[in-house]
């Protein structure tokens, strides 16, 4: 295993985790088929976990924003880069999140939706950094608390790469990382150290 990152939650885990939390959206659901909404690019791979674990009727949609900390924007501006197909006017909207941080992002997200009109709108984010909020925003359905730490893997990039590791890695050392962003390459083999299968 590497010296700059390690496991922070093993695909096995994840993958227990996204059942329990399928079950669990199906029952509260029930007959009310949902829209399940990805914002790109983190988060498609859990919707694509997530939506094949809930076992009733339902649609996906996808939104793309320019994001706080992406170097072009300047804090609290978040711009819709790639908008719905969907009219989610009276519709159940579940916004599958990678992530919620500061909670700004989701803030935006949230206020956006609920002004088109839906009957409901909730959240199901895989990673809760709730020690770092700052906007108000609960999401219905967590996957894990998330320690304060940057983490990679599992459609989580560091400058876009490690979308595609298996499991979820916290960084341990940042500055390394900066300095070769190539340097956890070889955990790309699928041995990142996480639990035997
Ligand atoms: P928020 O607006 O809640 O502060 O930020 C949410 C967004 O920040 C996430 O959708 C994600 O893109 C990014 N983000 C926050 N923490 C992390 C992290 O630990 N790792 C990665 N890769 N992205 C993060």
């Amino acid at each position: 295993m590497s010296e700059i990152a390690s496991v922070l939650f093993a695909r096995e885990e994840i993958g227990r985790r996204i059942s329990e939390l399928g079950r669990e959206i199906a029952g509260d659901y029930g007959a009310r088929d949902p829209i399940l909404v990805s914002v790109l690019k983190g988060g498609t791979i859990f919707l694509a976990d997530l939506m094949r674990s809930v076992s009733r009727p339902l649609e996906i949609d996808f939104l793309s924003i320019s994001g706080f900390g992406d170097g072009d924007e300047s804090m609290g501006r978040v711009r819709i880069l790639k908008d719905l197909d969907t009219d989610i006017a009276g519709r159940d909207v579940l916004l599958v999140e990678d992530i919620v941080d500061t909670g700004l992002t989701l803030a935006y997200l949230l206020s956006t939706l609920e002004g088109r009109g839906p009957d409901s709108v909730r959240v199901c984010a895989l990673l809760d950094k709730s020690v770092r909020r700052i906007a108000p925003v609960e999401p219905s359905y967590v996957g894990f608390d998330c320690p304060d730490r940057f983490v990679i893997g599992y459609g989580l990039d560091f400058r876009q790469r490690y979308r595609n590791l298996a499991d979820i890695l916290a960084v341990d050392d940042m500055a390394a990382l900066q300095a070769d962003p190539d340097a956890l390459v070889p955990l790309l083999d699928g041995d990142t150290g996480g639990e035997p299968a």
